[in-house]
């Protein structure tokens, strides 16, 4: 980190932050210029996903009304493509402010968990560790899906997609 950066000792420790600039590896689904989707590292279902901002934020009350419109718009096309790619029939979105509130990142990330008929009634599923192959290739489905959404998708937000 050079001495004219303005980030602080924090963010420069930020795991997300190193994902978002590339430093650390992930099993990345998209990427523009302002937002980041990757794959959970452990992840409660098959297909769990965040979406985070690029920029560092501890939560949502830091950041401005349109860029949390961004956030959970992308949010919920990813989710449109993730339930798709993983064949599930529900999911769940969660958003974590705060440790009280189980936020474990303290960088802004929006969960998206897809649900299966196969899960165990009435229990959350517990977190695993995945491989980071088993995670790529899960990323590649949900980036596939968003491909084929993007081409009659009502929405005018400009996508671009990563290609390995
Ligand atoms: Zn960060």
């Amino acid at each position: 980190m050079d001495a004219t950066s303005s980030k602080g000792m924090d963010e420069s420790a930020c795991v997300f932050c190193l994902i978002a600039e590339g430093k650390r590896e992930a099993a990345v689904v998209y990427e523009d210029d302002s937002m980041m989707v990757f794959m959970d590292k452990y992840p409660i279902s098959n297909g769990h996903t965040l979406v985070i901002p690029k920029k560092h934020y501890t939560t949502i009350l830091e950041m401005e009304s349109k860029d949390v419109c961004m956030l959970f718009t992308l949010a919920h096309r990813i989710a449109k493509a993730a339930v798709v790619a993983v064949d599930a029939q529900g999911f769940s979105i969660a958003q974590n402010n705060g440790k009280v509130a189980h936020q474990v990142v303290p960088h802004v990330h929006v969960h998206i968990v897809p649900r299966s008929i196969n899960e165990e009634r009435g229990k959350w599923p517990s977190r695993r560790t995945a491989t980071m192959e088993e995670l790529r290739s899960i990323a590649g489905k949900i980036r596939q899906h968003l491909l084929n959404d993007n081409n009659n998708s009502a929405t005018t937000m400009d996508v671009e997609l990563i290609t390995d």
